[in-house]
């Protein structure tokens, strides 16, 4: 039977849902309006005045802000309460440029924290349950996000943060961990570690991952699934709308609610900025419907994805967001072809490597040049020259069926790319350097 954390919230019908994020967008407009300078200039340039908004088919009127305002905002530049309201820093990881700086309040804690425990009951979690949370705690919104839903659920929280695979793996074994957080990325790189120390899958206690701050594919998702012996879960969100739990994966595992009565989402258009229709491609903007100390409104996530309303069989009525599929700024633009990461994991883990790989960019002569580091396996590892040429050829070939355009694909031994704990570097794009 499918559990709910707030279920008369979460499976609370569309009307009701529009009613209650009616109510609060004229409030959070009125809100931000008094007290932050900036989105008020911005209001102003553009000609709205609160009045207009009286409900959320209104928020289109509204001004955009982006990663650039915050940056010129900060740090106190769109801070929507006194500070000495405020109970909570955090900061992004800073993987596209100058970290943003979020604030909190104790009511905002609340409510993300809220947002996490939705998401570990909706991954099956329960008073019962040992939850190991290895995404980093400090700054990073990931660990304090989960380690704060946890507590709400009840479960008995591992507050690991990342790195020190041989001890995470010795208290996940020790302690029964059966709920596992942290990065993709770091979930792969664990399940590799458990199978080298000669664990099945079976020998853990873990039943759900919940996984998430950055992109992964469901080829990924399988290799992680296979390799934990879990159900893998989907968990999205930034710094800038709170943290993690702004969307989560349900038992449907097909798109991740959004939290709705907190953030009103949008799909626009990325050149012209117009809303797109349901079920249209493009990026995803945030209002914060009821946040005190850093309230934005129509935030550009720079994230691509799609929204739909179809029913879900879990029950819940919010809206779902697909998988991003990389930021629009992920994507790289090589010899003009449009290149997502996400397509070059697709690619490899579809040909039975391991996700393990790093991808480089660079320019000769005026040409872009894109080459792909693959690790291969243990049993994939051969010193015949034929094989690996062999090998590197048929997935030149499946790269270009993909992409369009031709990578030269280098197969290394098996160990040498670096793994990591947190968000995985996957791109290295050294014609930025030459700028
Ligand atoms: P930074 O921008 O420094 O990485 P954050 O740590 O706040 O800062 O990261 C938020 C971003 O991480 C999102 O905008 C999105 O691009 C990415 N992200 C978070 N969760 C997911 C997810 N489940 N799938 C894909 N991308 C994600
Ligand atoms: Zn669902």
């Amino acid at each position: 039977m499918e559990r709910y954390y707030q279920p008369e919230i979460e499976t609370l019908p569309y009307e009701k849902i529009r009613e209650i994020q009616n109510e609060k967008i004229v409030k959070q407009v009125k809100h931000v309006y008094e007290n932050v300078a900036y989105y008020r200039n911005l209001m102003d340039e553009k000609g709205v005045k609160p009045e207009d908004i009286k409900s959320v088919d209104d928020i289109k009127k509204l001004p955009f802000l982006t990663k650039a305002d915050l940056r010129e905002a900060y740090p106190y530049g769109l801070l929507g309460t006194d500070l000495k309201n405020c109970v909570r820093i955090q900061s992004t990881s800073g993987t596209t440029g100058k970290r943003v700086v979020a604030f909190y309040t104790q009511h905002d804690i609340d409510l993300w924290e809220d947002c996490c425990a939705r998401a570990i009951v909706a991954a099956g979690g329960t008073n019962e349950d040992v939850c190991q949370v290895c995404y980093g705690y400090g700054l990073f919104t990931g660990g304090p996000g989960l380690n704060g839903g946890s507590h709400k659920v009840g479960c008995l929280t591992l507050p690991m943060s990342s790195g020190n695979t041989d001890r995470q793996i010795q208290f996940m074994m020790d302690l029964n961990a059966t709920i596992l957080c942290c990065t993709p990325s770091y979930a792969a790189y664990i399940g590799e570690t458990l199978a080298e120390k000669g664990y099945k899958p079976e020998d853990n206690k873990l039943k759900a991952g919940i996984f998430g701050a950055e992109p992964w594919t469901e080829e990924m998702r399988r290799e992680i699934e296979k390799s934990l012996g879990i159900k893998a879960y989907d968990i999205y969100g930034l710094t800038e709308t709170s943290g993690p739990g702004v969307a989560f994966e349900c038992s449907e595992q097909r798109g991740m609610h959004i939290n709705e009565d907190h953030f009103y989402a949008e799909i626009i258009d990325p050149e012209t900025g117009e809303v797109l229709p349901e079920g249209e491609k493009g990026e995803l903007v945030f209002t914060s419907l009821d946040k005190e100390a850093f309230p934005l409104l129509r935030y550009r996530t720079r994230d691509i994805c799609v929204l739909t309303r179809e029913k879900c069989s879990c029950g819940r009525t919010h809206v779902r967001m697909s998988k991003p599929m990389g930021r629009s700024d992920d994507m790289m633009i090589i010899r003009g072809v449009n290149v997502f990461p996400s397509q070059i994991e697709t690619v490899l883990l579809n040909e039975g490597y391991t996700p393990n790989y790093q991808i480089v960019v660079d320019r000769e002569n005026n040409s872009d040049t894109l080459d792909i580091y693959v690790e291969l396996s243990a049993d994939q590892f051969s010193d015949k020259m034929a094989e690996t040429q062999k090998r590197e050829k048929v997935l030149t070939d499946a790269m270009r069926a993909m992409l369009g355009i031709g990578p030269k694909i280098h197969l290394v031994a098996p160990k040498t790319i670096v793994r990591s704990e947190g968000k995985a570097v996957r791109v290295i794009d050294k014609r930025k350097l030459h700028d």
